[in-house]
């Protein structure tokens, strides 16, 4: 199994100037590949990294927001055969499968197999045509309220995502038993805009999650200036979990 990182870069500015891009990350493994949170540019980083969006058997939209969903209806159109065939799995929060500024639209939802809004609790197992693979929806305190972190369990690993949250006491607990946790932490300590994790917070959540790796990502302006690698540094050196700072392009075996 693969984790491959096709957007590093979080943040409002990010977002725009695209210092780091904004495509999200693949997970790619014999039963199921996965893109999750397809922002800005995850179409043309999927082609440069050679990662086939044909190949795309779900595509998961942790949140309702733009630098995670805007590229997901072409992701679905290339997992449907170029929206010729019904197949495949999107999972997306209620929000961006639901809601009045759904961002899946319902043509998109109706060309794939399995159309789930996810709710924070349930465990889903979903067959593909190579396999299957278990989703854990893990609630997480965002702006969007219906956002989902996941642990996905899949040929004998466990993956498991926190996207953008503030930090939250469930967290620890929740994330425990991962081989690799990709955790959002957008900046390296806290200021006057809330609804992300801080270095601060994610060392915090490790001491209790206690993953085998951890990879950091969705990094904003002030985490680069920080200097991501060095932040990593500090969290692994602070929570005793092996900890790496993803770069575009990056592939994590898992
Ligand atoms: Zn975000
Ligand atoms: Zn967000």
């Amino acid at each position: 199994m693969e984790i491959v990182f096709l957007g590093t870069g979080g943040g409002r500015i990010n977002l725009i100037k695209q210092i780091r891009g904004t495509g999200g990350f693949r997970i790619d493994s014999s039963s199921a590949n996965i893109h999750v949170d397809p922002g800005p540019g995850a179409l043309l980083s999927s082609l440069a990294e050679r990662e086939d969006p044909l190949g795309l058997d779900a595509v998961i939209v942790t949140h309702n927001h733009v630098d995670h969903f805007s590229d997901a209806m072409v992701m679905i159109e290339a997992m449907t055969n170029y929206g010729l065939k019904k197949r495949g799995i999107v999972i997306g929060s209620k929000a961006a499968m639901e809601g009045r500024d759904r961002s899946v639209h319902g043509y998109h939802q109706s060309k794939v197999d399995f159309a789930y809004a996810a709710v924070p609790g349930e465990k889903k197992t979903f067959s593909t045509d190579k396999g299957s693979f278990e989703i854990e929806i893990i609630a997480m305190k965002h702006e969007e309220e219906t956002a989902f972190g996941f642990k996905i369990s899949m040929d004998g690993k466990v993956v498991g995502h926190i996207t953008d949250t503030e930090p939250a006491e469930h967290l620890g607990k929740a994330f425990s038993g991962c081989d690799a946790l990709v955790v959002n932490c957008m900046k390296p300590e806290t200021d006057k805009y809330h609804g992300h994790l801080t270095t601060g917070d994610v060392i915090a959540v490790l001491k209790e999650a206690r993953p085998k790796t951890c990879i950091i990502t969705h990094m904003g302006l002030k985490m680069m200036k920080a200097g991501p690698a060095k932040e990593a540094e500090r969290i692994e050196k602070e929570s005793g979990v092996k900890v790496i700072a993803a770069k575009d392009g990056m592939r994590f075996k898992v």
